[in-house]
């Protein structure tokens, strides 16, 4: 095999990085066609270097890629969007990092992996036109949530009783974080490990899991509502990561927000 042919280029999202060597560092990263990676850029934390301005986290970015032995090798990087309106706002770089770490816990490596790849580009360019005219929009996050959870096959159930699979009527259901769903007053009773669920969360929540972000982003939602919603969707992830996944460290980042009153 010829040096061109062992080399190939591709589009990626950075979703983290960590240290190795002297002056290197690996990179787990995001691609339309190859899933997720994990790259080493060699001699990037070297003042001198011209690929480390590229390779910032939630950057995205044009990589040449060289085969190596233990890690493949970033032989060459340009910014292809650097979402710096992002960059200037430390609540949208709070967002635009946990987007990367939830997609780092979901996404497989070589899954075929495209359409996580549309919808982080997408969020991320989202949360950059906002945050350049003002902060970041409130729903975003909680739509991320329900759409990435629906592309890896963990969405929840929240239109039928996940026990007798009527239909929910519009009044107090029971929230099952541990079977993925929501189930009817009748069937509620049977389980334990319930909680009501009350009309207006589950009204947003199938609306979020349910609508395109050109729907979503226009409605104003009630803050206490939004924060009933944020903590469904908290402690849903954390029992998804938990049984299916494992990111330890990730899990413990979501685990500290979704109980502030215990820290
Ligand atoms: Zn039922």
């Amino acid at each position: 095999m010829s040096n061109r042919e062992r080399v190939r280029s591709t589009r990626a999202l950075i979703l983290r990085r960590r240290d190795v060597n002297d002056a290197d560092r690996v990179l787990t990263v995001l691609t339309p066609g190859d899933g997720k990676l994990e790259l080493i850029a060699k001699g990037v934390r070297k003042t001198a270097s011209r690929k480390a301005g590229h390779l910032e986290l939630f950057t995205h970015a044009a990589l040449l890629v060289a085969q190596g032995r233990t890690w493949d090798i970033i032989t060459e990087a340009q910014t292809v969007e650097s979402f710096r309106h992002v960059r200037e706002n430390l609540e949208a770089i709070a967002a635009a990092s946990y987007m990367c770490e939830l997609i780092d816990a979901f996404a497989e490596t070589g899954d075929e992996l495209r359409t996580i790849w549309d919808l982080a580009l997408f969020a991320l360019r989202v949360l950059d036109e906002a945050t350049a005219q003002g902060d970041p929009p409130p729903n975003l996050l909680p739509w991320f949530d329900l759409h990435l959870l629906s592309l890896t096959g963990f969405q929840p159930q929240l239109f039928h009783c996940l026990a007798c699979g009527k239909s929910l009527a519009p009044t107090v259901n029971f929230l099952a974080l541990h079977e993925g769903g929501v189930l009817c007053p009748q069937c509620a009773p049977q389980r334990t490990d319930v909680e009501p669920l009350d009309v207006d969360t589950l009204k947003l929540l199938r609306f979020l899991q349910s609508q395109p972000w050109s729907a979503v982003a226009p409605v104003v939602v009630r803050k206490p509502i939004l924060r009933r919603v944020e903590s469904v969707l908290n402690r849903y992830l954390i029992f998804t990561l938990e049984r299916h996944v494992r990111s330890a460290s990730f899990l413990r980042r979501l685990a500290a927000t979704a109980n502030p009153s215990d820290a």
